[in-house]
């Protein structure tokens, strides 16, 4: 059975995109940089089983502790010397006291989205993925989630009562890790705000051990730190956030030649400075794979992708979007009205583990010399073997100041500069010189700043990381890092070093 938009097209042709660009992997034969399983082996880990966990202990080479840690992005694997597998605050509370103890640094590791520094045997690792518990309270539209919760089991969990947290373009990354770098939705950020903006309190285990609840009166300082400063305070075993509404939206992705790019960023980049709140959206430079999994008419293909989201009326979101699909005839179109639940066929994200790299930047404008500029170093004619360079509108509610302050910051820049290569370790070099040049020429409309949930490794250096923040927001962290974290035990992160 097919599912045709009121254009007469193929939507789900479209929905496999996602699958299809992570395809490349399997059908590139890729390899992951450095399995875990093959680290596991031979080498002693120095760290002793800890008793009382309702949980699991793994070490390297055991059954079953390649598996726990296994991330999502195969670029980087960690080969930690102590996996606790968590199944309470209590287990995580076990894991933070051990290090301690060792002065071990320690990290969290729920789906393995984002890489940030290299974890080795001298490191403790605390998996999440057992604690993925979510409950709701329809009447307060309220969610509480545990550490691991995927953002998708907060949607199966809020649905159901027509509500829905300020989630991200993927189902699968984990709900904390997202809402504590900002949580920047593209279906109603502009709308709403970040995500972290919407948090009402955190279980938090911190450096001594214990098991706080943190909330904007419990520990104001605490509070503004963790939601934009990540795993540098302290673990979250939960988290309490405000739901909303969920409404259908006028959404989906177009998907234009290759050929029509300049002509779709320049039409975009001036229909951006028009658009309400309730109007999410973004472009992006996409090479496709030549792959049987590819939908045949941009197979093979570079393609410039619209992606739309507009949670108004659905013949207002049509007149809206007219003028960009007049720029070209599209080779896909799959924009359409659809339930809430549909909102991953608006960025397709790949869906199967890959190897990626990415890098990223803010701008704080795109006049049209930058467009130019974009389409000379990541166009369709650029020798550039980076599969997706995205820019992502802010603005709106992202650009205005929450009511609990936060350290997500530069809410002031106009887009993410997003890049990402999915590629076999052998090829990462090109495509990260490539990317570095990409970042390269756009820096004349950069902010200098940077949004965290899109940093990864190539762009976690601690003088990076600074750049996540204001100066006096950094300040202000670095003191906080002292008070809860003297020994930046939780340093193998996004670190921010204590004062
Ligand atoms: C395909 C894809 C689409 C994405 N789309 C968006 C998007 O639309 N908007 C957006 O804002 N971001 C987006 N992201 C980025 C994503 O939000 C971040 O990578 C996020 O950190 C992933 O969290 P994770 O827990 O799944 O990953 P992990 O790699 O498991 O964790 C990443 C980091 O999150 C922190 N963390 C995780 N769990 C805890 C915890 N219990 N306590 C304290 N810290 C914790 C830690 O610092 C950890 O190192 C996307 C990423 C991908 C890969």
């Amino acid at each position: 059975m097919t599912e045709q938009t009121s254009d007469g097209v193929d939507r789900r042709r479209v929905l496999g995109l996602g699958a299809a660009v992570g395809a490349t992997t399997a059908l590139g034969g890729l390899a992951t940089a450095s399995p875990a399983s093959a680290r596991g082996a031979g080498r002693p880990s120095g760290f002793a089983r800890p008793k009382g966990l309702d949980g699991r202990a793994l070490l390297p080479g055991e059954p079953g502790y390649a598996d726990e840690i296994a991330p999502f992005n195969l670029a980087q694997v960690p080969s930690p010397g102590l996996v606790i597998a968590a199944a309470s605050a209590h287990d995580v509370r076990i894991a933070v006291n051990l290090a301690a103890r060792r002065r071990a640094p320690i990290a969290v590791l729920a789906t393995g989205h984002q890489h940030s520094v290299p974890i080795g045997r001298d490191a403790v690792v605390v998996t999440t993925r057992a604690l993925r518990g979510v409950t709701v309270d329809p009447r307060r539209r309220v969610a509480r989630a545990q550490a691991g919760a995927l953002s998708g089991d907060v949607l199966d969990a809020t649905l159901p009562l027509g509500l829905t947290p300020v989630n991200g373009s993927t189902p699968i990354v984990g709900i904390v890790g997202y809402t504590l770098g900002g949580g920047l939705s593209p279906t109603l950020g502009r709308r709403y705000g970040y995500a972290a903006d919407h948090v009402r309190s955190f279980d938090l285990v911190t450096a001594d051990g214990r098991l706080r609840r943190v909330t904007p009166h419990s520990d104001p300082e605490l509070f503004f730190g963790v939601r934009g400063g990540k795993s540098n305070f302290g673990l979250v075993t939960a988290i309490e956030f405000d739901l909303f509404p969920a409404p259908d939206f006028y959404g989906g992705s177009i998907i234009f030649d290759g050929q029509d790019a300049a002509r779709l960023l320049h039409a975009y980049r001036r229909w951006v400075c028009t658009v309400p709140d309730a109007m999410s959206s973004s472009v992006a430079l996409m090479r496709l794979p030549d792959a049987e999994a590819v939908p045949p008419p941009v197979r093979g293909k570079a393609v410039a992708s619209l992606r739309i989201c507009w949670t108004g009326r659905p013949d207002t979101g049509a007149a809206l979007v007219r003028p960009l699909r007049a720029v070209a005839t599209p080779l896909l179109d799959a924009v359409a009205q659809q339930p809430y639940a549909a909102f991953p066929a608006i960025h397709n994200d790949p869906v199967d583990p890959t190897p990626a790299y990415e890098r990223t930047g803010l701008l704080r404008d795109l006049p049209g010399e930058a467009v130019d500029a974009l389409i000379a170093v990541a166009g369709p004619e650029a020798p550039n073997p980076v599969t997706l360079v995205e820019l992502r509108h802010l603005g709106g509610a992202l650009s205005r100041a929450p009511r609990q302050p936060s350290a997500v910051a530069h809410r002031d820049a106009a887009f993410t500069l997003f890049t990402a290569g999915i590629a076999a370790p052998q090829d990462a070099a090109a495509v990260r010189r490539a990317q570095a040049g990409i970042i390269r020429r756009m820096s004349p409309w950069s902010t200098g700043g940077m949004y965290l949930n899109f940093m990864s490794a190539d762009d976690s250096s601690t003088r990076n990381v600074a750049d996540a923040y204001p100066e006096h927001v950094y300040r202000r962290l670095r003191r906080l890092k002292r008070r809860v974290d003297p020994q930046n035990l939780f340093r193998l992160n996004h670190n921010i070093p204590p004062v």
